[in-house]
C-alpha cells in the first residue's frame, strides 16, 4: 500500500540561458504510515521533491502518483485541491500570526477544514496543552514550531511534509520536535517525509533516503523501528 509512487521524476528549471536539473530521475515508493528521512548536501534535490510531492511545485517529466491520483497529470487548481486536502507542512520558520495566541494560530486551519480536530486537540498531540493561550513571542523556538506542527496536523493530512522542522533549533529542542512528529506518527498513522541534518533523526525514521545531485544514490532501512512500534 504505497501512498506514493514516482517513476522517473524530472525536475529542470530554466532561467534564461541557465538550466539546473534539480531531479534527475527519481524511482521511489513511499509506504503508508512510513517515517522518512531524506539527507544530502544542499542542492541535491530534497527539497524540489518534497514541493512536488505537496502539490507546491509540478514535475518536468515523469510520473507521481498519490494513492491513485496522479499528480503529475494535475493542473495548478487540481494541485490545490490535492494539497488542501491531504498535505501538511512545516518549514524551518514558524510562520505563526504573532498577534494570535497557539489556540487561534491552529483555529485558522481548523475554520476552514472538512473534518479537524479541535485547536486544544492539536495542541495536545504536541504537548502543549498547558500553553495554548500564549502569544509566539511567550513560547520558546521549539514550542513555536510545535505549534506550527499542530496546525499542520489539525486538519488530519495523509502526509505531513517537513522541510528542516528543526533547521532553527539547537539539538535538544530539535530532538523534542522530532519526538512530536514521530508521536503523531504512531498516533494518526500519518506519513511523514522529514528533511533534516538532525543526526539522532536518522536512527528513528523508517528509512534514510541519500540524495546527490538530484538523484537517490543509496537507501538505508530501520528494520528496528516497526517491531519497536
Ligand atoms: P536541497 O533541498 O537538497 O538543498 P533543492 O531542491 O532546494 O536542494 O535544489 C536543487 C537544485 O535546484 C539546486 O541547484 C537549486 O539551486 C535549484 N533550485 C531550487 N529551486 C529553484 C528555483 N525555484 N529556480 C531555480 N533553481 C532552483
Ligand atoms: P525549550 O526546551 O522548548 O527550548 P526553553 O528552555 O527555551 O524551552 O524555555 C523554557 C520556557 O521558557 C518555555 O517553556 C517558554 O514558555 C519560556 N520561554 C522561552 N523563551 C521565551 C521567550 N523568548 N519569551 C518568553 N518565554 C520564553
Amino acid at each position: 500500500d504505497a501512498v506514493f509512487i514516482a517513476r522517473s521524476l524530472v525536475k529542470t528549471y530554466v532561467s534564461g540561458e541557465t538550466e539546473v536539473r534539480a531531479l534527475r530521475g527519481v524511482d521511489l515508493e513511499i509506504a503508508a504510515g512510513e517515517v522518512v528521512v531524506l539527507l544530502g548536501p544542499s542542492g541535491s534535490g530534497k527539497s524540489t521533491l518534497l514541493n512536488i510531492m505537496g502539490g507546491l511545485d509540478q514535475a518536468t517529466s515523469g510520473q507521481l502518483f498519490f494513492d491513485h491520483l496522479e499528480l503529475t497529470g494535475l493542473d495548478d487548481k487540481g494541485l490545490t485541491t490535492y494539497r488542501r486536502q491531504h498535505v501538511g507542512f512545516v518549514f524551518q520558520f514558524y510562520n505563526l500570526v504573532p498577534s494570535l495566541t497557539a489556540y487561534e494560530n491552529v483555529s485558522l486551519v481548523t475554520e476552514i477544514s472538512d473534518n479537524p480536530m479541535r485547536p486544544d486537540e492539536a495542541l495536545a498531540m504536541v504537548g502543549l496543552e498547558e500553553r495554548m493561550h500564549h502569544f509566539p513571542a511567550q513560547l520558546s523556538g521549539g514550542e513555536q514550531q510545535r505549534v506550527a506542527i499542530a496546525r499542520a496536523i489539525a486538519k488530519r493530512p495523509n502526509v505531513l511534509l517537513c522541510d528542516e522542522p528543526t533547521g532553527a533549533l539547537d539539538s535538544k529542542t530539535g530532538i523534542r520536535v522530532i519526538e512530536a512528529l514521530l508521536s503523531i506518527n504512531a498516533q494518526l498513522g500519518t506519513t511523514t517525509l522529514i528533511i533534516t541534518h538532525n543526526a539522532s533523526t536518522q536512527d528513528v525514521a523508517d528509512r534514510v533516503l541519500f540524495f546527490t545531485d538530484g538523484q537517490i544514490y543509496n537507501v538505508r532501512k530501520n528494520e528496528t523501528r516497526r517491531a519497536a512500534a
